[in-house]
């Protein structure tokens, strides 16, 4: 499996050779390919109907985690598989997509909030079947088996968050006005505080985003991020942000995964929003209801 080392911002190779000694480093995971798909069934008159879901598992996690949902959708190469709510899709389309992706997933209950950059996290339980959306919402946590955790970006980071030994999971929306105001620490603290998961025992993967090159913003917001104010708009790495909060907030180094895959400069597997994309990619997280160990 191939594995490389990501250096986060400050850090910067030792001498003029191209080895590196970063202080800390990310387990970088090609989160599975652009072509991996997914069959799910939906509802159409007189019947019903297949559709194809581009899905990309985190590979380490499906052999150490099976009885996790996790994964992220696809652009869907030449049949964009948008799922965008509020996009320019027409609403029928985008609706099968969803109840396509939760067939797919196994899902029985798919749970999504309407992101307004924040950092409220919401707990969900049994309910009725299908789509529920939460007003301003850009945190998710669940025990439950058969509730799928749902958050669309398209280059803000999709932070998952496992706790093994207590079988919970968290999903937050990581943009920078999010991050900024601690989601990250947030979700840790829900998952110790709420659902009485040990902060040692938990996972973490950062997944598909912008890349450190290709983000480039300006000074208020490394303000905000509280990191040296440039005099003009430069680059940030917001994996290797998130990274950093979540080893402060007690994340192991060896816990800690990102995605190889930039949502700009990765060859189109992903939709980006700076890339012009009105399009969305949704990552989803949730426990199986297979029951397996
Ligand atoms: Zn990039």
């Amino acid at each position: 499996m191939e594995r490389r080392q990501v250096i986060p911002p400050g850090m910067t190779p030792a001498g003029d050779s191209a080895e590196v000694r970063p202080a800390h480093a990310i387990t970088e995971v090609p989160v599975g390919q652009p072509t991996d798909e997914r069959a799910g069934q939906v509802r159409v008159p007189g019947g019903t109907s297949t559709v194809r879901v581009p899905f990309l598992e985190h590979p380490i996690w499906r052999q150490r985690f099976p009885w996790l949902v996790q994964g992220v959708t696809g652009a869907g190469g030449s049949r964009p598989f948008d799922l965008a709510l509020s996009g320019e899709a027409r609403p029928r389309d985008v609706l099968e997509r969803w109840e396509a992706l939760g067939r797919a997933t196994g899902a029985i209950r798919v749970v999504h909030g309407q992101q307004v950059h924040g950092v409220v996290i919401r707990l969900h339980g049994e309910g009725p079947a299908g789509l529920h959306i939460s007003p301003r919402t850009d945190g998710h946590a669940t025990r439950v088996p058969g509730v799928l955790l749902t958050v669309s970006v398209a280059d803000c980071v999709p932070v998952s968050l496992v706790a093994p030994e207590r079988r919970a999971v968290v999903l937050l929306h990581g943009g920078w006005r999010g991050i900024a105001a601690g989601i990250a620490e947030r979700g840790v603290e829900f998952l110790s505080a709420r659902l009485d998961a040990r902060v040692h025992e938990l996972y973490a993967h950062l997944g598909p985003a912008i890349c450190g090159s290709c983000y480039q913003v300006g000074p208020e917001v490394h303000r905000s991020l509280r990191l040296p104010e440039p005099a003009r708009p430069e680059s940030i790495d917001l994996r290797a942000i998130l990274a950093g909060r979540l080893r402060g907030a007690g994340i192991q180094e060896a816990h800690l995964t990102a995605s190889t895959y930039c949502t700009l400069c990765s060859g189109g597997a992903f939709f980006s929003h700076r890339g012009g994309r009105t399009e969305r990619q949704v990552t989803v997280l949730g426990i199986s209801t297979r029951g397996c160990v």
